[in-house]
């Protein structure tokens, strides 16, 4: 999700999520019978960790991606930057891989001259 949501939208993201987990666990077992606790808890393990993940994206990218309007100035010659869409990258924390997005900007004028609107996401990166 590289668009800005409101809280309730992103509240029903990861409640869509969270259900989807659940189902996929309740799939799961129904596959897998016989499976020991350790193996039903190693399996929502696993799928917990692409929860949390996700999670993550929805309450970072879904808040602020750094994207502006009216767009920025360039720092260089101070003509008005062009969107040039989202950049995304992996993130492998803790407890599961995210996905973050961060708006870009290029000046049209000046070779080379960007701009990356700081954020979470961008410390998050480093
Ligand atoms: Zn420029």
């Amino acid at each position: 999700m590289a668009h800005k949501q409101t809280a309730a939208e992103r509240k029903a993201e990861f409640m869509a999520a969270a259900a989807q987990m659940y189902e996929q666990l309740e799939a799961w077992y129904a596959a897998h019978p016989d499976a020991s606790f350790g193996e039903i808890e190693a399996e929502a393990r696993r799928r917990r960790r692409e929860l949390m993940g996700s999670t993550l994206a929805t309450l970072i990218n879904g808040r602020d991606t750094g994207y502006q309007a009216p767009p920025p100035k360039c720092a260089q010659c101070g003509q008005v930057m062009g969107f040039e869409g989202y950049r995304r990258w992996g993130v492998s924390g803790l407890e599961g891989d995210t996905t973050l997005a961060r708006a870009y900007y290029v000046c049209p004028q000046c070779q080379g001259q960007t701009f990356f609107p700081p954020g979470p996401e961008a410390a998050a990166a480093e």
